[in-house]
């Protein structure tokens, strides 16, 4: 495939003093540094930057084999010239040049608009949307994404983009989306719609919130996909509460008709079971709370205790999701009875009792 390439020349009093620092840092999240004719090579993921001092600039080159890459490349290089610029040294205006240059949407991001809103349970609200180019989306892989949800009162949604400088802007404070991560129920690309589910919980966020009032017609942006989903095993073990549901339901409807496990899943009660489609050797157990609030209880941490596994040469495969303080005991538990020679295991927190996404970074 042919790469993508864009260009910088950023005029600097000592070119050298930010690409030393500036590589560090980037081997510190995965980057690997080589050098070349006297370039300093940085390749993550899948982009590779070329940074040379010459004359008075640093000039940078990138190559990525997709637009969403470059970008990334872009605001990684442009964003971390600024942060390691010699205290009191201004760095000029950086304009890219060559492949995505001006201003631009996030390749990764879509607009959706609500096509249809119903509630498959009385707390579980399914919502339809359309949207353009949807097929990056569509991996069991990557089962999650961004959602950019608008205030409410906003009669024209503002999103994010990306400057000719290469550094990704969200919308003024009181025009800017909440940013909420949830997970695709279903995807046709053909079709060009896909389809999530909201839990409508207490305490709602502007996720829930959003939920609660979607109508046809309301937009919304969506970023991504990322996490890990689906691997391949002999016996597979789900586990989660009903914010893990969608991702469990979406992965059950793809096992192959073969497939052999257990599906533990935290509801409120009996009143929000669904119809789940999954091949007949996987066995799904309802775990009610019986009133107590969600997040509160050790349902499926007991569930794991009380599991009793495939015989020692089938590969297992855990994927779990649930409240932080469950997720933390889970996850202890899984460490001492998963073989890591054998076995595979994603277990994520999903949302944490009184604490919003917003600040669960603090
Ligand atoms: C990778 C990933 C995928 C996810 N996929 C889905 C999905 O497909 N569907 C889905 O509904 N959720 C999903 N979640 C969980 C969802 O992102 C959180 O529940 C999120 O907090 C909801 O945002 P909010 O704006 O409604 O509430 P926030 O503003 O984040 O929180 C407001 C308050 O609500 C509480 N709260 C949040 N979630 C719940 C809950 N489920 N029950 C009770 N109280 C809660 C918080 O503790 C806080 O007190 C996913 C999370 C992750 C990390």
């Amino acid at each position: 495939m042919t790469a993508l390439v864009a260009h910088a020349r950023i005029a600097l009093a000592d070119p050298e003093a930010i690409i030393v620092p500036l590589c560090e840092h980037l081997a510190e999240h995965g980057a690997e540094i080589s050098q070349e004719k006297g370039a300093t090579i940085i390749a993550l993921g899948s982009y590779r930057g070329w940074l040379q001092s010459s004359d008075g600039h640093l000039v940078v080159r990138a190559e990525a084999p997709d637009m969403a890459s470059l970008q990334e490349a872009k605001q990684a290089i442009t964003s971390h010239v600024i942060e390691f610029a010699p205290r009191g040294e201004a760095v000029p205006a950086i304009a890219w040049t060559g492949a995505g240059s001006g201003v631009a949407i996030p390749s990764s991001f879509r607009i959706l608009t609500v096509t249809d809103v119903r509630d498959v349970s009385p707390h579980m609200r399914r919502i339809s949307f359309h949207g353009d180019d949807l097929a990056r989306f569509d991996s069991l892989d990557a089962l999650h994404v961004r959602l950019f949800l608008p205030p409410p009162d906003l009669a024209e949604p503002e999103w994010p983009t990306f400057g000719e400088d290469g550094i990704l802007r969200l919308p003024a404070a009181d025009k800017a989306p909440a940013v909420r991560k949830y997970t695709i129920r279903e995807i046709d690309t053909a079709a060009g719609t896909v389809t999530l589910d909201f839990v409508l919980h207490e305490d709602a966020g502007p996720g829930a919130a959003f939920a609660a009032r979607a109508r046809p017609g309301d937009r919304i942006g969506m970023a991504g996909p990322g996490g890990r989903g689906l691997r391949e095993a002999d016996w597979y073990l789900f586990m989660g509460d009903e914010t893990a549901l969608p991702a469990i339901g979406r992965m059950l409807a793809h096992l192959p008709p073969t497939a052999r496990g257990i599906a533990f899943i935290e509801i409120a009660n009996a009143g929000e079971e669904q119809a789940l489609v999954c091949p007949a050797g996987i066995e799904i157990r309802w775990l009610h709370r019986h009133g107590a609030e969600a997040g509160t209880t050790a349902l499926l941490q007991e569930a794991f205790e009380g599991v009793i596994w495939p015989s020692e040469e089938a590969t297992v495969y855990l994927w779990a999701a649930l409240e932080h303080t469950g997720f933390k005991a889970l996850r202890a538990a899984a460490r001492k009875r998963l073989r890591p020679e054998r076995d595979h295991h994603l277990i994520v927190s999903y949302w944490r009792r009184g604490i919003s996404e917003d600040r669960q970074a603090d």
